[in-house]
């Protein structure tokens, strides 16, 4: 058939673009007034080389003469467009007459399924399939629709630079199954898949100075290469592959990102029919349920995101929000990506926020045995700060020991039991869970489960506080505290050395005193500004009471470190009388369990303070089991150390004068963390009030 094009002339083209694009002819301003002439010149040349045919311009449809982002047209069969943000416009019924009198079957996508026309599609023939650009104006889920309407093999390749947005800018076809393709336009997996299907012979990666020059936009027309731009490179490839560039002047529509393919629709464009039951399925799906004991829109909005960022789809098929109380929110959603191991991957994400995959019978997890002590298998599921169950061969579920992020599961069937450990713990020949079958994640709020009361802290979980908050959440704060107290919970302290400096560290003394603190966690410098106090009256050198540099104050902290350094240890320097006040000397008397980390910050160090880390880490990990509470007090550096390792559930209070450390903390998934921006010796000074108020000691 001989090569037809469908052209409509720029008449109204100004109404439609009034901005710049992003590409220019130096010393050609791209003006839109240009467009009617470097337009008839193009239908000129094309005329030469193909068949054209003209729609008439339309006063209601400025932007028909950029035909291919309107429909799509193959043998014989016209797919009009329905285009992400745009929707259909003005074009549409311009273009359902016209194709309806050619003779074509005309087909539109459903309400809601995003195409974005022969501007994101092109026909491969030599390998029988119709590259499929999706990420922006084209859905995922467009390619199914339009394999099932070509009766062909659709391959979608997702685009994830924006400056590229329609495939027609990043993947050109330059016949005999050749392609020119700006391979940083696609993701990694529709880079792969394309470089799989089409031999290194027959592909060009154009480079960024060609693409940005929208190289790709060109249109081969047998031999004939129509370009608005290509450099002497990707003039020599062409040269190589027989065809003839074709230089023209289209800078007011390259300015607005068309160009040849743009502005010239392929009428006789043609597919390679495959029969369906050969045909690979363009969607691998699957559907995933969540249930949570409220509805969290931000749980919703994460999976969403998350689904989006790796390439697939998703649509919620159901959502009972659970707007009687004692009854669970559920999501059901079903999620799509374009091959199976890729929506493997999505799912196992998901699951990693709370979602459960729909199965008729349960699976059981996959274990797979440490073959290397400290290494883990490879595929090894990533645990998450949430309560998580484990499916054991028999279909039973059993809950895992020891939760906390980052680490891996251990399974031992035989004892049916399951605890997280950290990949440097494992020893060869233990079980581990890989992939993500089998796992059950609770994203919910641990206390709410069990004390049915949700939202104590709900007014501050989700934003940081500002100061005004700050009294009200100082009052809550106090509130929980003796709460859990009361029950003889633990409550764990992890401190910095601002602490000390901002004349917080008494009221620590007092809460300590009062049973309000299980262990206290920190570095060398809480204890060494602590003592340094304790024996001069100074932190860092500046007296406390006065708030004034001491003379030879500077040399105050290490020599307070001799003096315990000498004695042996913080217990020790309290039991020799050598250290008789301050906060270290009340955690000494009360019995009261500290671990100090060490850092390579430290000067010394105490010998209380553990210079290994992975000693340290794990003495840490000790001290917070079983806490409820977990006061985090300026200290960026052990505090989002502490968080890593606390599993949802446990309340953190994050007490710091920069929002960024509770951003942090709240960034890893923790629904608990109680972010309080304000100074620490405010804060102590105020909760210890409250506490007094609340009495009982
Ligand atoms: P860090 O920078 O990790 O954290 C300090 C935090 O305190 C910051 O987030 C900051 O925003 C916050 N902050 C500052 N002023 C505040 C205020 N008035 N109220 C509330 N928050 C305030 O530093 P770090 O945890 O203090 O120290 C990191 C490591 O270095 C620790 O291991 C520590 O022991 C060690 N260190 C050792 C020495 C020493 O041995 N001489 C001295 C300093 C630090």
């Amino acid at each position: 058939m001989e090569p037809t094009f469908l052209v409509s002339a720029p008449v109204y083209f100004h109404r439609q673009f009034p901005g710049p694009g992003m590409a220019g002819e130096p010393g050609d301003s791209g003006h839109i007034d240009l467009a009617p002439q470097q337009w008839a010149a193009f239908r000129d040349a094309l005329s030469k080389r193909a068949s054209v045919r003209e729609l008439p311009p339309s006063e209601a449809a400025p932007a028909l003469a950029c035909l291919g982002r309107h429909a799509l047209a193959a043998d014989g069969k016209a797919v009009l467009a329905n285009p992400r943000g745009a929707g259909r416009g003005p074009e549409a019924p311009v273009l359902r007459r016209w194709f309806a009198e050619a003779g074509f079957q005309v087909v539109e996508p459903r309400e809601g399924l995003w195409f974005g026309g022969a501007a994101d599609c092109a026909a491969d023939l030599e390998r029988g399939v119709l590259w499929l650009g999706y990420g922006h104006a084209t859905a995922l889920e467009a390619g199914e629709f339009l394999a099932g309407v070509l009766e062909t093999e659709v391959v979608p390749l997702r685009i994830v630079d924006e400056r590229f947005a329609r495939l027609e800018t990043c993947l050109c076809p330059v016949g005999g199954g050749r392609v020119l393709y700006y391979p940083d336009a696609f993701d990694e997996r529709s880079r792969r898949e394309l470089e799989r299907r089409v031999p290194p012979a027959e592909r060009y990666a154009v480079s960024a100075h060609d693409a940005v020059r929208l190289a790709c936009l060109g249109l081969a027309v047998g031999r004939v290469f129509f370009t608005h731009h290509a450099s002497r490179e990707l003039e020599s490839v062409l040269g190589e592959w027989g065809m003839r560039p074709e230089a023209l002047r289209l800078s007011s529509f390259a300015r607005r990102d068309a160009g040849p393919r743009t502005l010239a629709l392929d009428l006789s464009a043609t597919v390679r029919r495959v029969d369906s039951s050969a045909r690979r399925r363009v969607l691998a799906r699957r559907d995933v349920d969540f249930a949570t004991p409220r509805f969290e829109p931000r749980l919703l909005e994460e999976a969403l995101a998350l689904v989006h960022a790796e390439g697939g789809s998703f649509h919620v098929l159901s959502l009972d929000p659970a707007r009687r109380p004692q009854r669970e929110a559920r999501i059901t959603a079903r999620v799509e990506a374009p091959d199976e191991e890729l929506l493997d991957r999505i799912v196992a994400l998901l699951v990693s926020k709370g979602g459960v995959p729909r199965a008729d019978a349960p699976t059981p997890a996959r274990l797979a045995a440490v073959e290397m002590d400290g290494v883990a298998p490879e595929g090894f599921y990533g645990t998450t700060i949430y309560r998580t169950e484990v499916c054991l061969g028999d279909g039973s579920w059993i809950p895992i020991a020891r939760q906390r992020m980052d680490g891996v599961i251990v399974v031992d069937p035989a004892a049916r039991s399951a605890v997280v450990r950290l990949i440097r713990d494992l020893r060869a020949g233990e079980l581990v869970v890989v992939g993500s079958d089998g796992i059950a994640v609770h994203v919910a709020r641990q206390q709410e489960e069990e004390d049915g009361a949700p939202g104590h802290f709900a007014f501050m979980s989700s934003q940081v506080s500002s100061e005004r908050r700050v009294e009200t959440a100082v009052d809550k704060v106090a509130w929980e505290m003796w709460r859990v107290r009361q029950r003889e919970g633990r409550i764990v302290v992890c401190a910095g050395p601002v602490v000390v400096h901002t004349g917080g560290a008494p009221y620590l003394e007092k809460l300590a005193r009062a049973g309000y603190i299980s262990a206290l966690l920190g570095g060398n410098a809480i204890a060494v500004h602590d003592i340094e106090n304790s024996l001069y009256g100074t932190s860092l050198g500046v007296n406390l009471k006065q708030g004034a540099p001491v003379h030879g104050g500077h040399m105050h902290h290490i020599t307070a470190i001799n003096a315990v350094r000498r004695c042996g240890s913080i217990r020790a320097a309290v039991e020799q009388g050598v250290v008789r006040s301050g906060l270290f000397h009340t955690l000494v008397e009360e019995d009261i369990p500290f671990v100090l980390a060490g850092s390579i910050r430290d000067d010394g160090p105490l010998p209380d303070t553990i210079m290994d880390l992975v000693e340290a880490q794990s003495r840490y990990m000790d001290a917070i089991q079983g806490a409820e509470i977990i006061l985090l007090l300026s200290s960026m550096l052990h505090s989002i150390g502490v968080g890593n390792m606390t599993p949802a559930g446990v309340r953190l209070v994050c007490v710091d004068i920069n929002s960024s450390v509770a951003t942090k903390l709240m960034d890893r998934g923790s629904l608990d963390a109680i972010p309080v921006v304000t100074d620490v010796g405010l804060f102590l000074n105020l909760l210890w009030r409250r506490l007094q108020e609340l009495g009982g000691h």
